[in-house]
């Protein structure tokens, strides 16, 4: 992984969360992972789209956060539940 580097000190951003989860998980579409790093010197935060812990479901082929589980499966599979009373 290149080391990101803050756009106004230029000093090497401390990663302090990946993969986070942004958006509503009903929203799949607009559901996005990032990282996200804080720089020391300024403490400005920036985000970047997650490039780590990231999997593709080998069910659906969706991409989500290899800490945790499918949603789109989750879902699907709640619906198959129903349906199949
Ligand atoms: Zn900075
Ligand atoms: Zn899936």
């Amino acid at each position: 992984m290149a080391e990101k580097l803050c756009p106004s000190c230029h000093k090497p951003l401390k990663l302090r969360e990946a993969g986070y989860p942004m958006g509503s998980s009903f929203l799949k579409a607009d559901r996005v992972h990032v990282d996200i790093y804080e720089c020391p010197e300024c403490h400005g935060i920036r985000l970047y789209a997650a490039e780590s812990d990231m999997v593709t479901c080998p069910k659906c082929g969706s991409v989500h956060s290899a800490k945790e589980a499918c949603a789109v499966c989750a879902l699907n599979a709640a619906i198959d539940e129903a349906t199949n009373k």
